[in-house]
């Protein structure tokens, strides 16, 4: 019998993870990127493996501070203000969501799909032989103020009842654990089961694994029109002005995934979360664990070819000019945790952005929409692509499959806000 044609928009890390699961159970893929796929989200972020990420962005918290955060021009989370429908709609969503009735939801969703994706993760890592620096010592997230600490002691207990190993550490333990660096702390949690990795060189490795299975990546090929027939069968896709017919289609174009789906009438709320990060390749002095910098919001990662530190999150549509401020905030706030570095030692760093895809609950959309029969959806998420990218793919090929996913997806579903 012949193989069943999929194609799947988008060579980020879900995308990607979404052609491996498929090509597992069967089906001819093709993979199409609009770029050399060397720019995307999934190339410069922190590459945390993270299962105590189990607190979505729209939670109670953010609200408030993030109100005081939008006054300051260098800080980490921002809202741009504009008169722009889409913003102001999924803004609207966003504080919606952000209640603790909602957070408590999510959570065991969260921490199902963050745990079976880590456990995932480093399967697939060993079964196809993969060197991405893959690190499981976890990450700590270092508080410099009571506050900090007692909100993050909040979440590790959280973590601890969901069976998570997590330990509230002194200042001391936390030194103790990095003894390269001079910390200025007050003390820490640290997540145990988290871990992480080196994205670019696990997606270049990947992709080398991907051809080898047959695989067929296609870069620099814009998909511009998705067409449908009044079956509500995807009928074929326009790439680079040629007509791509498949049986299915996954939609994995991260940030830009609704533009795309509004040509099918699909409202699907998501806005682009801009984030900055910068390599030290030969730090003076460097981490065992990643690391969080809790009031700061940065992102500190050991990787293959240096130390990476990541943040902002700025709501700000598909912009990604750099912001010097911001990435300035992100320097100052190191030196603040890390005495060692001074501002002069990133004078070389060549700042890069990348759009996370953000729903308003921060839960990602996984799953068909309005009834398209050869149409599955795989984004929005936000600051666990690749925490999640593994189980998001091995659900993708299972409802391809037309199998029962072996996650219960409600909470994920695309149509959730129609
Ligand atoms: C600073 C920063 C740090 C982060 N740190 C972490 C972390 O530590 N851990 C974690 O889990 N997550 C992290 N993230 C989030 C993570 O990087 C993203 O969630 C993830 O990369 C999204 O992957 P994606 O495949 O959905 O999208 P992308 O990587 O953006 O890929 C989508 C692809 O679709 C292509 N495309 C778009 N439109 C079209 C079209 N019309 N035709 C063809 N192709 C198209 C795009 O060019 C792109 O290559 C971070 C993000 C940032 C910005």
């Amino acid at each position: 019998m012949k193989e069943k044609e999929v194609v799947v928009i988008g060579a980020g890390i879900i995308g990607l993870c979404s052609a491996y699961f498929l090509n597992k159970k069967g089906f001819n893929v093709t993979v199409i990127d609009n770029t050399d796929g060397s720019g995307n989200c999934s190339y410069g972020n922190a590459g945390f493996i993270s299962p105590s990420h189990i607190i979505p962005l729209a939670s109670p918290g953010i609200i408030n501070q993030g109100i005081r955060w939008m006054t300051r021009s260098d800080s980490p989370f921002f809202i741009k203000p504009k008169l722009n429908s889409d913003l102001i709609s999924w803004g609207l969503k966003f504080r919606k969501a952000a209640t603790k009735k909602r957070v408590a939801a999510a959570v065991p969703l969260l921490n199902d799909l963050l745990m079976s994706s880590r456990t995932l993760t480093e399967q697939l890592l060993k079964e196809e032989d993969i060197d991405a620096g893959f690190n499981d010592k976890g990450i700590i997230v270092f508080c410099k103020t009571q506050q900090a600490l007692d909100e993050e002691t909040t979440i590790a207990e959280r973590t601890i009842k969901l069976g998570q190993k997590t330990e509230i550490l002194s200042a001391e333990q936390a030194r103790a654990l990095n003894p390269e660096l001079d910390l200025d702390v007050l003390g820490g949690v640290w997540y145990r089961e988290d871990a992480n990795l080196t994205p670019h060189i696990f997606i270049e490795k990947f992709i080398d694994v991907l051809k080898q299975k047959g695989v067929t990546i296609k870069y620099n090929q814009e998909v511009s029109k998705i067409t449908s027939n009044d079956d509500k069968n995807i009928d074929s896709i326009i790439v680079n002005g040629e007509k791509v017919v498949a049986d299915e289609y996954v939609l994995a174009a991260g940030s830009w995934t609704r533009d795309l789906l509004k040509q099918l009438d699909i409202q699907l709320p998501l806005q682009g979360g801009k984030g900055y990060s910068f390599v030290l390749p030969n730090p003076k002095a460097n981490l065992n664990t990643c690391a969080i910098l809790h009031e700061a919001r940065v992102a500190v990662t050991p990787m293959l070819h240096g130390l990476r530190f990541a943040g902002t999150m700025e709501i700000n549509g598909l912009d990604l000019t750099l912001n010097k401020k911001r990435i300035d905030g992100i320097i100052r706030s190191i030196t603040k945790y890390f005495p060692q570095y001074t501002k002069e030692d990133f004078k070389d760093i060549e700042p890069w952005a990348g759009l996370r895809p953000c729903s308003p609950d921060g839960l990602p959309y996984i799953g068909r929409t309005k009834g398209y029969k050869n149409l599955l959806i795989a984004t929005g998420h936000a600051m666990l692509g690749v925490s999640l990218s593994v189980i998001t793919g091995k659900l993708i090929a299972q409802l391809a499959s037309n199998e029962v996913p072996e996650i219960d997806l409600t909470l994920l579903e695309v149509d959730r806000y129609n």
